[in-house]
């Protein structure tokens, strides 16, 4: 028998001779003694070893363990890379009896890397998901698929859409939204790419764009239909506009009748004077000529200054006109993690010690895009930092509780993989930098094998093969948002109707 319990307020363990007790934090035998330890309070500093009664060696040991509120509750807000690395690494640092719940608005994790291809219809929608329930298999930890409206850290609770949650530790993993730096119109006239929900969004409406331009007969506003603007010149900005570049060739050149190569117009604006900021200059020529071949115009020290409907302008003169203005150009942390308390970086970032713990709350950790760790301030908003963060943050959770000396978070450059499209991506690891079409196929199996689940892996894997033998699937999964020629049309519909 290993343990045999009885929870009545008063524990009893029977704990069988040189067996090795796990009762995680309340420590057993190391095979020569058996320990008993009396509790008095919620507090991990009494956990010490003060409180604890030896037994002699080879008696058979009765641990009686008086239990007050001794059940820990460690919440992790957020399901995303940093969040659910968080919740895997507490469940295994941490003992049986305490609780790890895990809270996230989605109930699946996004693999961010492949949205792109999303938007281009080169993979399916539901391929780069994988639910959080799946993931976590036998895993003991909670999930609850809830919307954190607010975080009180007074009192140790979080605030969800559907009720109250107390915590004793929590873990912040938010991620981040869309920075539109105040300029006019930029929120409500633009696609934002975020989400799945934007990328399917998207997706939808490039299609929509495409069906109405085959049969638009005139010329000028054909090509507006098919001018497409992303903002934003960083890796997002760059892949989308690749993907959509190839869609364009491989798909809309051949079963659009209506639409000619010369009407499809690409364009990426950056407001530096640099596109793909953090790459090797060899690189970055790499990539220029290769989006210039390709036919895509890069605009640099392009500032947007005012978005419209159906037009952006740049540098507060010229305007260009577009139905499809995508916004890839900031990012900013959530607002409940800019209301926290403590400095905070220019994108919002929580600024929290080298343990990740909020100032003045070291029960608090923040983690992933949503803070900036002393020791690593300048660190990018990309997924390594995010795991890494989830992993250094549970560790330091379960020395909190046993009242150790904590881990420091020190950012490791893992390079850039920046694909362009079919055929050709540039790599930069370390020393290792090269580009063409051997980094593409590093690309691939990089991003295949950070996918998490073998199903999803073979679901890519098949949307990628298949997409070199058959066309891609185009259909438009819902009804286009936006789109002023179906109002239009729905429009002239039911006045039509009504006369009848
Ligand atoms: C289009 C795109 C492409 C990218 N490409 C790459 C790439 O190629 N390589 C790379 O390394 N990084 C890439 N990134 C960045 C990477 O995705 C992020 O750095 C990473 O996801 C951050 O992890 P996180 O856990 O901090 O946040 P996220 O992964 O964003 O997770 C945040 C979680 O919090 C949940 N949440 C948010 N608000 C609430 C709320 N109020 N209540 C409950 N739950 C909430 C969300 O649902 C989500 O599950 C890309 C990002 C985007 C948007």
């Amino acid at each position: 028998m290993h343990i045999a319990a009885i929870r009545m307020g008063l524990t009893v363990f029977c704990q069988p001779r040189k067996e090795t007790a796990s009762l995680g934090r309340l420590t057993g035998t190391s095979g020569k003694r058996a320990t008993a330890q009396i509790i008095l309070s919620r507090n991990a500093s009494l956990l010490r070893k003060e409180n604890l009664f030896a037994f002699p060696h080879g008696s058979f040991a009765l641990l009686l363990i008086v239990r007050w509120n001794l059940r820990r509750r460690v919440v992790v807000l957020g399901g995303g890379f940093s969040g659910l690395q968080a919740a895997i690494g507490l469940e295994r640092l941490l003992p049986r009896e305490d609780d790890i719940l895990l809270v996230s608005e989605q109930n699946f994790l996004l693999f961010t890397p492949l949205l792109p291809q999303i938007a281009s219809s080169k993979i399916n929608p539901r391929h780069i998901v994988q639910t959080i329930r799946d993931i976590r298999g036998k895993r003991r930890f909670a999930f609850r698929r809830d919307t954190v409206v607010s975080i009180d850290l007074t009192a140790r609770r979080v605030i969800s859409a559907s009720g109250i949650i107390d915590y004793d530790v929590l873990v912040i993993a938010l991620g981040s939204r869309s920075e539109y730096f105040g300029i006019s119109g930029a929120r409500e006239n633009t696609w934002d790419f975020k989400t799945l929900e934007d990328a399917v969004v998207l997706r939808d409406h490039v299609l929509d764009m495409c069906e109405h331009a085959d049969h638009t007969t005139e010329e000028a506003a054909r090509r507006d239909l098919l001018r497409f603007v992303v903002v934003g010149g960083g890796y997002t900005g760059v892949e989308l506009i690749t993907e959509l570049s190839d869609f364009f060739s491989q798909y809309v050149a051949r079963e659009y009748r209506g639409i000619r190569p010369g009407d499809v117009q690409l364009i990426v604006l950056e407001a530096t004077p640099d596109i793909l900021c953090g790459i090797s200059p060899r690189l970055k020529a790499h990539a220029l000529r290769r989006l210039k071949a390709r036919g895509i115009e890069v605009r640099t020290s392009a500032k947007v200054t005012l978005c419209g409907e159906d037009f952006v302008e740049i540098n507060s003169g010229e305007i260009i006109r577009s139905a499809t203005i995508v916004w890839t150009a900031g990012v900013r942390v959530k607002a409940l993690v800019e209301n926290l308390p403590g400095p905070h970086d220019r994108v919002g970032r929580a600024v929290v010690s080298s343990a990740l713990q909020l100032e003045g709350h070291p029960e608090v950790f923040v983690t992933g895009d949503s803070a900036a760790a002393a020791t690593a301030p300048g660190a990018p908003l990309v997924a390594p930092v995010a795991i890494a963060q989830g992993g250094i943050a549970a560790r330091n959770v379960a020395h909190f509780l046993r009242g150790e000396a904590l881990e420091s978070y020190t950012y490791k450059n893992q390079g850039m993989l920046v694909s362009l499209g079919m055929d050709y991506a540039v790599v930069s690891i370390g020393r290792l930098q090269f580009s063409g079409y051997f980094a593409w196929l590093f690309w691939n199996a990089v991003h295949l094998y950070k996918l998490v689940g073998l199903k999803k892996q073979l679901q890519v894997a098949m949307d990628w093969m298949l997409g070199t033998v058959f066309p891609r699937d185009a259909s438009i999964l819902r009804r286009p948002t936006r789109c002023k020629i179906c109002e239009g049309a729905v429009g002239r519909g039911f006045q039509a109707q009504a006369g009848r």
